[in-house]
């Protein structure tokens, strides 16, 4: 599973950050959360895996988001959330 991130969408609500405290957190002085561990694959798009027992935290996470800046994919690469 891998969960895609885009931060310029991204309007800091921390709702993903109390979703999954350990794949988000707050950049308040930005006003935006961050992907721990990240990789920047585009401009202010990032992705990371999701490890193994985080899948429900990443899938609430992608959920909770208010503007959808957080994709979850499957290892076939078909969009789960949002
Ligand atoms: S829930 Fe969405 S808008 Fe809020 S901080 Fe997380 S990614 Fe940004």
């Amino acid at each position: 599973m891998r969960v895609e991130f885009d931060r310029d969408t991204c309007i800091g609500m921390f709702q993903c950050v109390a979703e999954w405290g350990e794949g988000f957190e707050k950049d308040t002085d930005d006003g935006k959360a961050d992907l721990v561990g990240g990789e920047e694959v585009d401009d202010d798009i990032f992705v990371r895996e999701v490890p193994e027992g985080a899948e429900l935290d990443a899938k609430f996470a992608a959920r909770s988001c208010p503007v959808d800046a957080i994709v979850v994919y499957d290892d076939d690469g078909e969009q789960l959330v949002p």
